[in-house]
Formats: C-alpha cells, sequence, structure tokens
C-alpha cells in the first residue's frame, strides 16, 4: 500500500493508534492514554486524559530546543509602510508578559477574552496569552459590525475584550473604537475591562475600565503557561448558520494541537525551517489554524501580512511579499487568483520578481473553479492544490497531501479525503450514491481531533445541526461526488449558506437586517453567480403598502 492508502486505513480502522501515535509530535504535561473517548457518544472526545498548555506547544517548547532566534512571525503591513520580524524568543515573551495583563485583570482558566483586532501582531499575542492561561479566545473579525459583534458579546460572555484604536483598509482608517463601543453598549453583558491597542493611525480617549496595552505591557509580569486538559476549550470561533444566530464553533487544546502539527506537515507538507504565508485574517478560520497555530506549532515562520494582497498596493503583492522572505507556500483564495488574473491577465507581474522559493500554491475557502486552477498553474509552474474544508472542522477534510503522497491534481476536485475523514456520498433517505453521483457529503462519526466537539453552551444545537440528519453521520451541508477513483468533487452548499470571496454569509442573517428595514414587508436574498466573487448576495423585497419607492431612501 502507498503512504495514503496506508494512513487512511489505519485511521479509520484504528482511529485510537493513529491519532495516539500523531500525538508524540506535541509537548504534554500529561500524555495521552486514551485516544478516542466515545463515552458521550455522539458527542466524542479526543485524548481526553491528556494534558497540555497550547503556547507551550507554539512557543516555548522551540526556544527550549534552541530556536529562539528562529522568525516567528514576519509582519507586513504595506497599509502602514511598516515590517518586523519577531523570534520565537520575543513572541514568547511578549505572550507571558500580556498573559500577565490578563491574569491582572482576572482572566483565569475558561474564562473568556474576545478579540476585535486588526491584523497586527498583538492579535496573535493576545490569541496566545489566552491559551497560556488556559482561558478561551473568541477572535471576532475586526471591522464587523456593533450588532454583530454584541451578539457574540452575549454568548462568549468575555471577563476581558481587547481591541486596538482602528484597523486600515487599503487607504481607510476603520476606527474600532466607536464601533467597540456601541456593541457594549448594545450587549447585555458587561466585561470586567477592555484593553486598547492605541495605533499612531487612531487616538482613542479610555474611559473607566479601560487598559492601554502599551502602558500595561510595560509593568507586566511574565505569566508562565498552564496546563489544561486537552477536552478544554482554547477558542470559539462564530460562523455563519442557515439563521440569524452564528453558531460558536469550539476548538479543544489537545486534538487541535494534534491536528495542527499533522496536517501542516502531511497535508501541506511543511516543516519547521519553512516559512509560510495563509493570506487571511485571524478573524478567519484559516486565520486560526493556519496564519497562528499551524506554523507556530511547527516552530517555522509565517508571514502576518496586514492589507489585502490584491489591489493593496497592487496585483504584484503576492510576489514581492514571497520574494521578500522566501516564502515555500501560499495559502489564499481562488477569489485572490482571480482578481489578480483580472488585474494582470498575463502574469507579467511575476516576472518582476524571484520567487523560485514557493514550493505550492494552496487555495481554498470556495470552489477551486477548472480556469483559475488552469491560469495559476500555467503562470506558477508549481503544485496548484485545492483542499476543502469549513470553520468546523478546523483544518481540511479532502486534499492532495503533498507531506504524506502527493497524487495526480484532478482540475475542479480538492482531491482524496484525509486520514481521520470518513466521507460518504449519500442521497435524501441517507442511503449511499454510486461513483459519480451527486448527493449531500457527510463526514461517518466519530470526526477526526481538531474538529469542532460542539458549539459553544449548545450541546443541543451541535446535534440538531449536524447530527441529527443522517444517523451516525456529520451533515457538512455541501454537496458533490466522488468519482470512481475516489476523487472528491465538492459543487457548492446545499443549505442557505452562500460564499461571497470565500466568506460563508448566511442569506437568513442577510434577511433579517433587510426586513429590519421600516419598509420592508417580505424579503428573500439568494446569491447570484459572479465572475470574480463565486457569488454575490442579491436581496428580493417586497416593500409595505404605502412605501416611497425612492431607491436612495431604500438605502438608509
Ligand atoms: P468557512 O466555514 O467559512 O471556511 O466556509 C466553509 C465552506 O466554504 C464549505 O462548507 C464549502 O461550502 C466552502 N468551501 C471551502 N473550501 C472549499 C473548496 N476547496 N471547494 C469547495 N468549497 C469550499
Amino acid at each position: 500500500m502507498g503512504a495514503y492508502a496506508d494512513a487512511r486505513t489505519r485511521s479509520l480502522t484504528d482511529p485510537s493508534g493513529f491519532w495516539l501515535d500523531a500525538a508524540s509530535a506535541v509537548a504534554w504535561d500529561t500524555p495521552p492514554s486514551i485516544g478516542l473517548d466515545d463515552s458521550a457518544a455522539p458527542l466524542y472526545r479526543w485524548f481526553s486524559d491528556g494534558a497540555l498548555n497550547t503556547s507551550v506547544n507554539a512557543l516555548d517548547r522551540h526556544v527550549e530546543a534552541g530556536r529562539g532566534d528562529r522568525v516567528a512571525i514576519y509582519y507586513d503591513s504595506p497599509v502602514t509602510d511598516s515590517r518586523r520580524a519577531i523570534t520565537y524568543t520575543e513572541l514568547r515573551d511578549d505572550v507571558a508578559r500580556f498573559a500577565g495583563v490578563l491574569a491582572g485583570l482576572g482572566v483565569g482558566v475558561g474564562d473568556r477574552v474576545l478579540l476585535y483586532l486588526p491584523m497586527i501582531p498583538e492579535a496573535v499575542v493576545a490569541m496566545l496569552a489566552t491559551a497560556r492561561l488556559g482561558a478561551v479566545h473568541s477572535v471576532v473579525f475586526g471591522g464587523f459590525a456593533p450588532a454583530e459583534l454584541a451578539v457574540r458579546i452575549d454568548d462568549a460572555l468575555p471577563t476581558v475584550v481587547v481591541s486596538a484604536t482602528c484597523g486600515i483598509e487599503g487607504s481607510r482608517v476603520i476606527e474600532y473604537t466607536p464601533l467597540l463601543r456601541e456593541a457594549l453598549a448594545l450587549a447585555a453583558h458587561r466585561p470586567d475591562a477592555v484593553v486598547i491597542k492605541q495605533r499612531p493611525q487612531a487616538a482613542a480617549s479610555l474611559v473607566a475600565g479601560d487598559v492601554d496595552w502599551d502602558a500595561a505591557m510595560s509593568t507586566a509580569v511574565p505569566h508562565g503557561p498552564v496546563p489544561v486538559g486537552a477536552t478544554d476549550p482554547l477558542y470559539i470561533l462564530y460562523t455563519s448558520g442557515t439563521t440569524g444566530r452564528p453558531k460558536g464553533v469550539v476548538r479543544d487544546n489537545g486534538g487541535h494541537a494534534v491536528a495542527m502539527a499533522w496536517s501542516f506537515a502531511n497535508v501541506y507538507g511543511m516543516g519547521p525551517d519553512d516559512v509560510w504565508w495563509a493570506a487571511s485574517d485571524v478573524g478567519w478560520v484559516v486565520g486560526h489554524s493556519y496564519i497562528v497555530y499551524a506554523p507556530l506549532i511547527a516552530g517555522a515562520s509565517t508571514v502576518l501580512y496586514e492589507g489585502k494582497p490584491v489591489g493593496t498596493p497592487d496585483a504584484g503583492a503576492f510576489w514581492r511579499v514571497i520574494a521578500r522572505y522566501g516564502v515555500n507556500a501560499l495559502f489564499t483564495a481562488p477569489t485572490a487568483i482571480r482578481a489578480i488574473k483580472k488585474e494582470d491577465p498575463d502574469a507579467a507581474l511575476l516576472a518582476e520578481h524571484d520567487i523560485s522559493s514557493l514550493r505550492t500554491l494552496f487555495l481554498a475557502g470556495e470552489r477551486l473553479d477548472p480556469d483559475t486552477y488552469a491560469w495559476a498553474s500555467e503562470h506558477l509552474g508549481i503544485p496548484v492544490v485545492d483542499n476543502w474544508w469549513q470553520t468546523e472542522t478546523g483544518w481540511p477534510i479532502a486534499s492532495n497531501l503533498r507531506g504524506l503522497e502527493p497524487m495526480p491534481i484532478k482540475a475542479g476536485s480538492p482531491t482524496v479525503p484525509v486520514p481521520g475523514y470518513d466521507v460518504r456520498i449519500v442521497d435524501g433517505f441517507g442511503e449511499e450514491v454510486d461513483a459519480g453521483q451527486d448527493g449531500a457529503i457527510v463526514i461517518r462519526l466519530p470526526l477526526p481531533p481538531g474538529t469542532l466537539p460542539t458549539l459553544w453552551g449548545d450541546d443541543e444545537r451541535y446535534v440538531d445541526s449536524y447530527l441529527r440528519t443522517f444517523d451516525g453521520y456529520y451533515t457538512t451541508g455541501d454537496g458533490g461526488y466522488v468519482d470512481e477513483d475516489g476523487y472528491v468533487f465538492v459543487m457548492g452548499r446545499t443549505d442557505d449558506v452562500i460564499n461571497v470571496a470565500g466568506h460563508r454569509l448566511s442569506t437568513g442573517a442577510m434577511e433579517a437586517v433587510v426586513a429590519s428595514h421600516p419598509f420592508v414587508a417580505e424579503c428573500a436574498v439568494i446569491g447570484v453567480h459572479d465572475e470574480l466573487k463565486g457569488q454575490i448576495p442579491r436581496a428580493f423585497v417586497v416593500l409595505k403598502a404605502g412605501a416611497v419607492i425612492d431607491p436612495d431612501l431604500l438605502r438608509q
């Protein structure tokens, strides 16, 4: 058998053995003896007798192994015209200090810390400092509207909120402080403190209960790592469901660390000496898994890029950053490649940069259409690898496994199920269909380590949303087929979620916003095809009798 077939078979027939072996890549305070814990099935747990600290895995152990001078983060911010290389020792020290700040504000094991931050190193520091205390972070995408932020504050009930005075989009400075203050006014829950990083682009005057990031850090006492149970939560990440209420996807500490280490090596083929760039945002799951946790747990260098790589400042930004840091693999969404293709169809800008370090381009977040695949393959001359997953799983369900056993690529397919995921295609009655036939893509339980064990504070909603439709299976919400060679083809959502430029949006949530307009009697939001973004939302609206049909007013 080849390495893939071997790993796949063992992961499904002996999941505990397979993942306990993989767990040896992680530093444990108490190594687990249990792999799969099915005592509360269908709520499965992994490594339930193990204990560890995730920030130790991402930082301290590399410093202790003599790799403290290695660059952990290349922060590159064309929007502020600044760049910084942060070593593992420096990052560990900042994280320990910020953990001291959080502990001083009363954050302890299991408490939540909500982060509302742009793509600055402080975002990574705050995530890892929360993890260091055994607390639970919830990163809300910077610039999310106050109402969205308020819903998340009321669900996560954070002890502390960490924010910055602004984010920057292109040449626009988006002030976060007024958005945060409005969200806090809307929310029923009151955090004990708000920590604010003052950025030079926007000053904010602090109010009672606010803590200035820099002032607090200058006097902070470094805090050591607190070991937690493997099944204790590391973070909550909210994602769109089919209703207006977001789902708080929970990630645990142990399974997550193991899945990050395993996938970075086996799916992405990356090692500790590599430079890796996931061009996403820490507010999304790709940012959590592959800007922050996987590369740092592996001891590699990760690029933290503030700004949209396309259009800011130009379509050559990708190639310039790759050349600057000797990036070995880039992970982005097909939309970004389509945007470059539109601005620079012959890839003339590529020739201006030496990108010979780049081994692989990984694309995910939405379907990789064969045209985009062909354009990228032709111009880059390296493998262009689609990988399919979702916020809930935290790491790829299907991919070409570049580290384990690279396989021939078929345009339009993310290749094969990743070991640990027992992918099946079923019809509406839950019966498996033949190769080549369309159906719902489901995963036979249990899901592997690192995937969501539940939704925050709501086991019932977890079961209802994902496990109820087909008994014994996790419903991905995607439809597609598997061909005769076992290649998976993911064609689109089967529910009321649409995908806009690689971002998942709930039509239900958008309908709720449109329906709140005083003129609107009824509305429906659907996704329509868009050349660049894959889909864009369109609202159909029935106005109330007597409403003035003035497009300007309707926009209010
Ligand atoms: P999110 O949870 O925001 O990452 O969105 C996950 C959803 O995006 C999946 O359920 C799919 O509908 C879609 N998606 C992500 N990656 C791919 C891919 N490689 N091919 C097709 N669809 C994808």
